[in-house]
């Protein structure tokens, strides 16, 4: 440890405070979920590098796929040439993994490139300027990615002014829902109600639903709204699964006003939650549901006529630690018209063993039938967790949540509420912090009382002493 902490010390010298580090350890190798480090100790790795390597460290399918394609040709640059042999099989391999009617694919390097090309084309796709972004949303670190990240100040401060036209609307946080509507104290996955189903096709207490259609009533107009762009389950904000009607509600909204739907699947996809993708929890495949009304004001055919997301970027666990990121988006809406040859681009979006690795990924996914594992190993993190939860005094776990490998703990304290139709309602709570009308319900809702802070961050740490890697996440947890 000596040795180990004089070299990170040196490290440390030329790097900026602003690159957290989690953890005080140099990495020597890493194999499936394990990681081993110079001085010989050896880590469970649940952050899996933050949601990143779903196929394990170093699978021996994803390594040998790079190092036949590092001896072939490592740039074959996007613009220089029209493909390069994984890029056609990666197209191949996407096509059958991503919703069909998001037919023509970007490649771009990280999340947040991926995020900046999504506003850029909604913008030029619609016409319109405005993004509505949800509150404790993180889309990335570039400019255009922080004008639409809001899970802490942090990220934002002295940075700005920040691309304008963007507009923060409640994401549906059913722990803290104020309002104690019954349907998100019943429905909710909790430590003390696990195992009851939800309703099939609720919107919680219509707060955030309302906060989002108010924003269009009041602060951008549907004709200046190009895009909302939402998290399916939100990571960095706190690993929220969203309550099961309200996905599809957005979406109907998008499409009764022709707004773009833009689902950011960087942490929530490549089948971390026993799904392609996270938004598959909650949206029809396709072709399923009729949006748009008589009175719709929608003027563009193409925009959520499936039910699906119009766009959808991926990137962290697509390619299994290699940067590749990206984005997927209705053919249409990306023609010559709006986006004339120029307009995207990149000088390594595409590289050729990134994409090696992606088909790669994609086919050990396939093959090895990681998201059904991805379903059974997150049952049996959370049935464990739950098992000792139940061991520890009330008041310290207050929620056990997420699908399939995505899972999070909340911590705070649960109380039985009292009345019928919400405890403690003050008619003005709603879910996350819109005005929300209160739920009325036959089970007693409970009350929630947050941890203090820091105690997300205390637990990892200790869990790290005991060789467990484990991040925190949420907005009030820096
Ligand atoms: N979107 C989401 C949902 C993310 O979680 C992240 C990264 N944590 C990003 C975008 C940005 O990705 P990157 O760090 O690759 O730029």
């Amino acid at each position: 440890p000596g040795a180990a902490r004089q070299v990170l010390d040196g490290v440390y010298a030329h790097s900026p405070p602003g690159v957290a580090k989690f953890n005080d350890v140099v990495v020597a190798s890493g194999q499936g979920c394990w990681v081993n480090t110079t001085d010989g100790r050896r880590f469970l790795d649940f952050s899996s590098g933050i949601g990143v390597v779903s196929t394990g460290h170093c699978h021996p399918a994803v390594v040998e796929a790079v190092r036949q394609q590092a001896g072939k040709i490592v740039h074959a640059q996007q613009n220089v040439f029209g493909a390069h042999e994984p890029l056609i099989d990666l197209y191949d391999k996407l096509s059958a993994v991503l919703p069909p009617s998001l037919d023509s694919y970007f490649l771009a390097n990280s999340g947040s490139e991926a995020v900046d090309n999504a506003l850029k084309i909604a913008r030029a796709a619609t016409g319109r300027q405005n993004v509505i972004a949800f509150e404790g949303s993180f889309h990335g670190r570039t400019l255009g990615a922080l004008s639409v990240t809001n899970s802490k100040y942090i990220y934002r401060r002295g940075f700005g002014p920040l691309p304008s036209g963007v507009v923060v609307a409640p994401y549906p946080y059913c722990l803290h829902c104020k309002a104690q509507c019954a349907t998100c104290h019943s429905g909710y996955p909790s430590v003390a109600r696990q195992g009851q189903q939800q309703p099939p096709e609720a919107d919680c207490c219509g707060g955030p639903l309302e906060s989002l259609e108010l924003l269009l009533a009041t602060q951008s107009s549907p004709s200046d709204t190009a895009a909302v762009i939402i998290e399916p389950i939100l990571g960095e904000g706190g690993f929220l699964t969203p309550p099961p009607g309200f996905l599809a509600s957005v979406r109907r909204l998008c499409s009764k006003h022709g707004i773009m739907m833009i689902v950011d699947e960087v942490q929530a996809g490549a089948g971390r939650t026993g799904r392609w993708w996270g938004h598959q929890h909650w949206l029809p495949e396709g072709g399923e549901q009729q949006y748009g009304s008589s009175n719709s004001s929608n003027t563009n055919s193409i925009i959520g006529a499936d039910g699906g997301p119009d766009m959808l970027i991926f990137a962290k666990g697509i390619a299994s630690g290699y940067p590749l990121a990206g984005l997927a988006v209705r053919r249409g809406l990306v023609g010559a018209d709006r986006m004339p040859p120029g307009t995207l681009g990149g000088t390594y979006g595409g590289n050729a063993v990134a994409c090696a690795a992606a088909a790669a990924t994609i086919d050990v996914i396939q093959r090895e039938g990681l998201l059904a594992n991805a379903e059974a190993r997150g049952a049996q993190l959370r049935a464990g967790l739950a098992a000792i939860a139940a061991e520890l005094p009330a008041g310290l776990i207050a929620d056990i949540r997420g699908r399939g490998l995505m899972v999070g703990l909340e911590f705070g304290g649960r109380s039985e509420g009292g009345s019928s139709s919400g405890a403690g309602c003050d008619g003005k709570g709603g879910c996350g912090s819109g005005e929300g009308g209160c739920g009325s319900g036959s089970s007693k809702p409970s009350r929630f009382t947050p941890a203090s802070k820091g105690v997300a961050a205390a637990i990892t740490q200790a869990c790290g002493a005991r060789g467990m890697l484990l991040l925190s996440a949420g907005v009030r947890e820096c």
